[in-house]
């Protein structure tokens, strides 16, 4: 069951289910069938929720955020995969404002935002191409807000904004659903517009260094065609994560395949 709300300020036309397997793939045939630039697809509980490349984010009904918001942008394709780091500050930017300062957030480059070293929220990015143009970019995010327990395989690296109020006892208020993801697109929609004016990330650079957890960090890189270790010293202007390898040199690490681990929680 869908439903089409405007939610007053935002040009996002908001798609709603109670349940469905994901809400990108939702997101991808609206797309498809001609939905609008900025179309958000939201659930209340998804079936096949998804990480990167097939891994299963966990997404029970009805105590977190989930949605989709899909973007049919006029740029070249090998820019989307930026709009990962600018949800991510977004996500960020947003927690901030709903809860002040009750918590820090870091992220870990480049999708996944941790409170206390553990799993907050997930970001998938996925892009459709038609003849060698963008069709969509669809951006998944899932927000743990409310779940009280995870599964045991889980259990041990992901957290709620509700675990981490109840572990820090804080009186910051958990924001309504709805509320957070109205905070999470104004932030979005103003740093998307920064984003395009560019197709850089100069103008948030500072700020996601400031939230990464791999910052000046030692860091595992694991490749397809192996894994290395060396310090992340940051990002750059495309959004790759820059790594000092131990001959002193420095690789550029660009996200399509390849997991980074650090010296925290959930590894
Ligand atoms: P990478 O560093 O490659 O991104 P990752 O383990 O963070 O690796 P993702 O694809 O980003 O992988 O996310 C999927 C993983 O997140 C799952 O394999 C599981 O470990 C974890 N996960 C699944 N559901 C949730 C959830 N609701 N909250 C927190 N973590 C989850």
């Amino acid at each position: 069951m869908s439903r089409q709300q405007d939610i007053k300020g935002l040009q996002h036309n908001i798609v709603h289910y109670e349940s469905t397997g994901s809400t990108n793939e939702d997101a991808k045939r609206l797309a498809c069938e001609g939905a609008a630039d900025g179309t958000v697809v939201m659930a209340d509980a998804q079936s096949a929720g998804k990480g990167r490349r097939g891994r299963k984010w966990q997404s029970p009904v009805g105590s977190n955020l989930y949605f989709s918001l899909m973007l049919k942008p006029k740029f070249a394709p090998d820019k989307a995969s930026m709009l990962t780091l600018v949800m991510a500050l977004s996500v960020v930017q947003a927690l901030n404002k709903e809860m002040g300062d009750a918590f820090d957030y870091q992220i870990k480059w480049p999708n996944d935002i941790l409170v206390n070293g553990r799993k907050l929220c997930g970001i998938l990015t996925e892009m459709t191409m038609d003849k060698g143009s963008i069709k969509s970019v669809v951006i998944g995010v899932g927000i743990n807000v409310n779940q009280e327990q995870f599964d045991d395989e889980i259990s041990d690296c992901a957290t709620s904004l509700l675990i981490e109020k109840k572990r820090i006892d804080t009186q910051a208020m958990i924001p309504e659903r709805v509320e957070l993801l109205k905070a999470v697109l104004e932030f979005f929609d103003t740093n998307y517009e920064r984003f395009c004016r560019n197709l850089d990330l100069e103008f948030m650079k500072a700020d996601y260094e400031a939230s990464l957890v791999n910052m000046n960090n030692r860091v595992k890189v694991l490749e397809p065609a192996g894994e290395y270790e060396g310090i992340a010293l940051g990002i750059n202007e495309q959004g790759e994560l820059l790594v000092q390898i131990p001959d002193g040199s420095i690789k550029e690490i660009y996200a399509g395949e390849v997991s980074v681990r650090g010296n925290y929680g959930y590894v």
